[in-house]
């Protein structure tokens, strides 16, 4: 089902208060919101993103004060966690104005937790900052500990500036979590070396399985690794005992008897973890996403721009929005489907 909604939607009869949860069709209550704040990136990581990317034009992005309302609209229909992405959430122009803002909903204890995933690179100038504002803990983008190997990875990423940002964050008093995307024949050995490394500083690691998101120049059937596979290959040498999911997302996660740290797996292309989604991602022009791997999808753009919209027009375009969260989706990589699934990169939707 490809819907996607345009214009202002008319109010729903059923005119919902500003404490009324978010609840999908399959009563999935929505409380975690995933806001992309740039499409755009300094690293190209050859899994995520082409060479040579056209991104969007500046006036099609929402202002820092448009994302800060749609947010705090979220926020008062009960979403309790935000996470800022991208892109690089942090190359966004005055990106720590919308962390300070939304820090208030934070203080008012409206939201539970404000977060970040980003790739490192500016972290050492923002860490301070972002423990000023209330952010708690973040995520980490890191495949490799070797410079050369980053490099090629990333194609314009340093190691070692994405390092100091790491320690920077975690001398801040931050919780750091390294995620890491398995790719074959690229990073598949070093796993075991990156557990130690992140365990020995207190640090949890998950890893990612390769998403069919948008062209990257690439054959990804090449690199896709299943983690069913790697966790077999790590039990060789490590003792893993599954913890109780409590996040609600997308990665169960083991504890390392050897090093007693936590790692997770995130494995949308082998174990399907729809049924206890609770999240949504909100572009960085206003569009809505309801699932990362579908494309319905409602623009809050148009309804934010709308002359005089109030509070309740965003309540009634987020239900309208909602009611067309599909059930999962329906991910597969393989010889005969190795072009992408979805057409966006997830740097538009938000990873
Ligand atoms: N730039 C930030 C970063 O790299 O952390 C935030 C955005 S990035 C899109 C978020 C996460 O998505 C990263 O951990 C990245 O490795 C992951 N990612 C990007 N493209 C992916 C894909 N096609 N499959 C799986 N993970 C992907
Ligand atoms: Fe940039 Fe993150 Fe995509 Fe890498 S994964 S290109 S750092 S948005």
């Amino acid at each position: 089902m490809n819907q996607t909604i345009t214009g202002p939607v008319a109010p729903a009869p059923d005119v919902h208060s500003p404490k009324a949860p978010i609840i999908d069709p399959f009563g999935r209550t929505i409380s975690y919101l995933r806001v992309s704040v740039t499409d755009r990136c300094d690293f190209r990581c050859t899994y995520c993103m082409a060479e040579n990317m056209t991104f969007l034009p500046k006036k099609d992005l929402l202002t820092l004060e448009e994302m800060d309302r749609l947010c705090s609209a979220f926020i008062a229909r009960g979403v309790k966690k935000l996470r800022l992405t991208g892109g690089e959430p942090l190359v966004r122009k005055n990106v720590m104005s919308l962390v300070e803002s939304l820090s208030r909903h934070l203080e008012s204890g409206a939201l539970e937790e404000l977060t970040l995933t980003t790739n490192g690179s500016q972290l050492a100038r923002h860490a301070a900052d972002l423990a000023r504002f209330g952010v708690r803990r973040i995520n980490v983008s890191i495949d490799t500990l070797d410079p050369e190997h980053f490099r090629a990875i990333t194609r314009w990423g340093d190691l070692a500036q994405v390092m100091e940002g790491v320690e920077a964050a975690l001398a801040a008093g931050i919780a750091v979590k390294l995620n890491a995307v398995a790719l074959k024949g690229l990073n598949e050995d070093e796993i075991p070396s990156m557990l130690r490394f992140a365990h020995a500083r207190g640090m949890d690691l998950t890893l990612i399985e390769t998403m069919p998101l948008g062209e990257t120049g690439e054959d990804r059937t090449d690199r896709y690794l299943p983690l069913s596979d790697l966790r077999r290959r790590l039990e060789e040498e490590f003792t893993l005992t599954d913890l109780p999911d409590r996040t609600g997302g997308p990665a169960r996660y083991v504890k390392v008897a050897e090093t007693g740290g936590r790692l997770g797996f995130i494995t949308p292309l082998t174990h399907n973890f729809c049924e206890s989604c609770n999240r949504v991602r909100l572009t960085c022009t206003g569009t809505l996403y309801m699932c990362l791997g579908q494309n319905d999808a409602a623009d809050l753009r148009s309804v934010l721009r709308a002359p005089d919209s109030t509070e309740q027009d965003l309540f009634s375009a987020i239900d309208a929005a909602i009611a067309l969260k599909p059930k999962g989706h329906d991910f597969i990589i393989d010889r005969k489907t190795s072009g992408p699934k979805i057409a966006r990169h997830m740097s538009v939707t938000g990873g």
